[in-house]
């Protein structure tokens, strides 16, 4: 093994399962120290303990990305472990509720937006002040939803909070740039984790589904969705000096499932 990210040190917001988890594996694997951070402890810590019986080095936080407090508490803590911050993976995410605009409330409209959106905004305000000397790699993920796919009806709230992270991606690396610190979104088609769990697909919905029967088999390249290793091995390229001039980009991973239902 290369190890391509020896005496590193990164955080994975949302590493708890999924594509956070997948990357966490993988960067740790590469050498780099893993903080995984997750609102569910119980998962951030098994991911730990897979880590460390791979051979790796971890910390396991129990992190609500909403809350400014406590994510500048876990940025500053896992600085203060490892004495350095190089990657950050700002992956934390929920579908949140699934419904006409009509009938999405106000308070679903805030927590898909404040977690998916509010979110990637703390973590990057918060480990800025520990990157700005050495450099480092910020990485976002976003979706094909909110970028090149509109059809998903019902996923307003959800596909805004994508779409905003595309853009505070790009105004981030333009600031960040002078701090040698890249920042790059990765926006994933359908990928196999437990996002289902965090989606709520009201009955309502139904009156304005459009009618569209898609071919099967929409993930031309592939059998069916996406595995969050393969997510993986795009946060680690991007986390890797192997993309030492890339800075600002979305990076869509899909299968060419944007392109048949965009
Ligand atoms: P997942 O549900 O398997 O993992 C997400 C993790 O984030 C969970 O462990 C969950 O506990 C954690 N989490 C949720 N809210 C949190 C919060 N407020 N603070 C901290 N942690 C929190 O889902 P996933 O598919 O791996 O999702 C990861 C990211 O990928 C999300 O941003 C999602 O929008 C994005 N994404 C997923 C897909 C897909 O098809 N799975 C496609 C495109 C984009």
């Amino acid at each position: 093994m290369k190890m391509r990210l020896k005496d590193k040190v990164a955080i994975v917001t949302g590493g708890g399962s999924g594509i956070g988890e997948a990357s966490a594996l993988k960067l740790a694997a590469e050498g780099a120290k893993v903080c995984v951070m997750d609102i569910e402890q119980k998962r951030a810590d098994e991911v730990k303990r897979r880590i460390e019986q791979n051979g790796g080095e971890a910390m396991a936080l129990e992190v609500d990305v909403t809350d400014p407090e406590q994510v500048k508490t876990a940025v500053d803590k896992t600085v203060r472990e490892w004495d350095r911050l190089d990657i950050v993976f700002s992956n934390a995410g929920i579908n949140g509720t699934v419904a006409p605009i009509e009938d999405l409330s106000p308070d679903d409209w805030d927590q898909t937006l404040t977690t998916n959106l509010k979110g990637t905004f703390l973590l990057t305000k918060y480990a800025i002040p520990h990157m700005k000397n050495r450099g480092g790699s910020i990485i976002i993920t976003s979706s094909i939803n909110g970028n090149r796919i509109f059809s998903n009806i019902g996923m307003s709230a959800y596909s805004s909070s994508k779409a905003g992270q595309v853009a505070f991606m790009k105004m981030a690396a333009l600031e960040l740039a002078r701090y040698k610190i890249r920042v790059n979104a990765v926006c994933p088609g359908a990928i196999e984790t437990k996002i289902e769990q965090n989606t709520n697909r009201t009955e309502a919905l139904e009156k304005v589904q459009i009618p569209v029967e898609f071919p099967e088999g929409d993930q031309p390249l592939s059998e069916g969705p996406g595995k969050p290793e393969q997510v993986a091995d795009l946060v680690l390229f991007l986390a890797s000096d192997d993309s030492s001039h890339i800075s600002g980009t979305d990076i869509y991973i899909d299968g060419t499932e944007s392109l048949l239902r965009g």
